[in-house]
């Protein structure tokens, strides 16, 4: 597959190319944004535990870097592959860009199922790729974080071996660390705070109070959506149905989170819950609430199940849940849809708080990272909605805009080198 072929990488450029053309975006540097600035593939060969030597791909791919240096996470998934990287280091660049950082898009990985390696082999390949990437990423070029397969040990793996190679420890190299090597306060929670924060921006655009006549369901029940339903609950909100991959639970009085929480954190599933109702993960997204998050996977509510769904705004915690067909059918409806790469960039942002945390070696309190991560979301969802006021398009597209603005400038001041 090419560097460019994929559906998600197609899918990119083409919410690229609508949102450009309604803003009218300067075509010289369209041209420049369809393309990644440089991608690397590597050989990862490791010892497996019976002696024998397994190569895997890897990847590590920058789309552009203009308002800093790269930031994206470390995929270990067997559908990794270029193209698909490349179209999430694009993903990337933009998120960044409307959330306002000084950083730009990357994104990195190796196609392998993680869960079939022992802790020593998985080890092994997080070094081995650190090593094959190195080139490529440091606290100036590019910063990993951890995404689907990979986690905090992943990242301690990532650092110790880039900091091995420079004979000195350099915790800027990647972030979401456990907090002892390095890792921000906050970081664990930040994406499902920033969902929190977002939809009571919204709520407060919508002439809606966040309190106890507000419901919410909540599809999936991980790492976004917890610290949003604890948040919104202590608002006084009733989350009235979660879920996750085995079904969901019901209950009209609104469900008792901290039970839920305990639960699922012992490792089992929801459907299994005594003593409360179940519904499906379909009927959980189409009941009559206020608020509706997917936080869960992409692609759940499709122009298939759209026409049924009732909530007033939704929430995207996860990446992609509404389709493009679903997106418009909603907000024809006159749904009030928080766009995913806003909604979701909580994480993102306090991952360049432990950046910074690690370039000056100086950490900072809960407090500050809270409020500085509502104050950078709050502008940023500002820019979106004035954006989505000014070219009469949904908050998804005016996301883009808004994005593109902010790149658009920047590219222009720094113009084309040579020239
Ligand atoms: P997670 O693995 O912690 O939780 C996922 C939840 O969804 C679990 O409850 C799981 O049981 C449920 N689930 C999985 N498949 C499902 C299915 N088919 N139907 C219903 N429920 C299902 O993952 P997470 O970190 O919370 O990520 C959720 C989404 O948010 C993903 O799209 C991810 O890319 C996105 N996201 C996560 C972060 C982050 O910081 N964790 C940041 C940005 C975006």
């Amino acid at each position: 597959m090419s560097l460019m072929d994929s559906p998600l990488y197609r899918d990119a450029v083409a919410q690229l190319e609508k949102s450009a053309s309604i803003m009218g975006l300067d075509p010289n540097i369209m041209e420049r944004l369809k393309y990644p600035k440089r991608a690397l593939q590597v050989a990862v060969p490791i010892r497996l535990d019976d002696g024998t030597v397994k190569t895997f791909q890897g990847y590590r791919v920058q789309h552009n870097m203009t308002l800093g240096p790269g930031k994206g996470g470390i995929r270990f998934h067997p559908k990794v592959d270029l193209s698909e990287t490349a179209g999430l280091a694009m993903l990337m660049t933009f998120k960044c860009a409307l959330v306002g950082l000084p950083l730009g898009g990357a994104k990195g990985g190796i196609s392998v199922d993680p869960t079939t390696l022992s802790r020593q082999e998985l080890q092994g390949l997080t070094r081995r790729y650190t090593t094959e990437i190195n080139m490529m990423v440091g606290p100036t070029i590019d910063v990993p974080a951890p995404d689907i397969g990979t986690d905090g040990q992943t990242m301690a793996w990532f650092m110790d071996t880039y900091s091995q190679l420079k004979g000195y420890t350099v915790p800027g190299v990647v972030t979401g660390k456990p907090i002892t090597v390095g890792g921000s306060l906050g970081r664990a929670e930040a994406t499902g705070k920033g969902v929190a924060f977002c939809v009571n921006f919204a709520a407060k655009k919508m002439g809606m109070k966040i309190g106890k006549s507000t419901t919410v369901a909540i599809h999936g029940f991980g790492k976004v959506a917890i610290p949003a339903a604890q948040d919104l609950r202590d608002q006084g909100a009733k989350i009235v149905a979660i879920s996750d991959v085995s079904g969901a639970v019901y209950n009209k009085d609104g469900i008792d989170v901290a039970k839920a929480i305990e639960w699922t954190r012992s490792g089992k599933h929801l459907k299994d819950m005594d003593g409360i109702e179940k519904i499906t993960n379909d009927q959980l997204l189409t009941l009559d609430v206020d608020i509706l998050i997917p936080a869960a996977i992409d692609g759940v509510i499709t122009k298939d199940n759209a026409p049924n769904v009732k909530a007033k705004m939704i929430a995207e915690g996860a990446n992609g849940p509404l389709t493009k067909e679903a997106i418009e059918i909603l907000s024809e409806k006159g749904a009030f849809i928080i766009p995913d790469i806003l909604c979701n960039a909580g994480g993102v942002i306090v991952s360049y708080f432990e950046w910074v945390q690690g370039l000056q070696n100086f950490f900072w309190d809960l407090g500050q990272i809270n409020s500085k991560l509502h104050d950078i979301l709050r502008d940023a969802f500002d820019n979106v909605y004035e954006a989505s006021q000014e070219y009469k398009v949904d908050m998804k597209k005016a996301a883009f805009i808004a994005a593109f603005r902010r790149l658009e400038r920047a590219m222009r001041y720094r113009g084309l080198f040579p020239g």
